[in-house]
């Protein structure tokens, strides 16, 4: 069956294609097909905005389509940046400037208090309006500075726990095998056909 990836992010797009990759299945990225825009992420939610991307992407297509939404829960922010971490610095998303941000409103705080986790809900959505929806996370706390060159966004800041290493100090192989994404992957294609 065919997929295609809601998303313009290439590096989400390269980690769901690695952790949806299957035997018979065909994942197609959203930027392959002519005027496919990016809705703007409205919803009040992790759920409400990865279907708006799926929703919106299965819509232009004609395909099922996947998406997923991730959230950043600071324990020390009482939960923020939370599902709007990607404009936790401003409208236009810029990962260096949320990840400066993140450790500005941090400062001076101690590293047991520095919990965190990541949150990722993952919706398929079909075009006849069927909907699958997997959600996981990852526990861990926010660095003292930023460490590691692999992943994107907010990697190189979060150290998972029990392991002492950020998420961009793990390969690509490493981050799939725990990561919050491949968790809310695994919970969605057990639904998949
Ligand atoms: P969204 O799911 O694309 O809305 O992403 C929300 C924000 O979290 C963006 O700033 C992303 O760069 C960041 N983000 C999403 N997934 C990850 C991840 O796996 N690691 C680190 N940051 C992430």
């Amino acid at each position: 069956m065919d997929f295609v990836l809601a998303t313009f992010n290439a590096d989400k797009a390269r980690e769901l294609g690695a952790l949806l990759a299957a035997p018979g299945r065909r994942l197609l990225r959203l930027s392959d097909f002519q005027g496919a825009t990016a809705p703007e992420e409205t919803g009040g939610s992790l759920l409400e905005n990865a279907r708006l991307k799926a929703r919106a992407a299965a819509r232009h297509t004609g395909l099922a389509a996947i998406a997923d939404d991730t959230g950043l829960e600071v324990d020390a922010l009482d939960g923020a940046p939370g599902h709007l971490a990607a404009r936790f610095a401003g409208p236009e998303g810029d990962s260096a400037a949320n990840l400066a941000l993140l450790l500005e409103r941090l400062r001076g705080v101690p590293a047991e208090r520095r919990t965190a986790r990541f949150r990722t809900v993952c919706v398929a959505c079909f075009p006849d309006g069927r909907e699958s929806v997997g959600e996981g996370a990852l526990a861990g706390r926010i660095a003292a500075g930023p460490r590691g060159h692999g992943g994107f966004g907010y990697d190189p800041v979060f150290e998972v726990a029990g392991m002492g290493r950020t998420l961009a100090e793990l390969d690509e192989a490493e981050k799939n095998a725990l990561s919050h994404r491949a968790r809310a992957v695994q919970a969605l294609a057990r639904q998949l056909p």
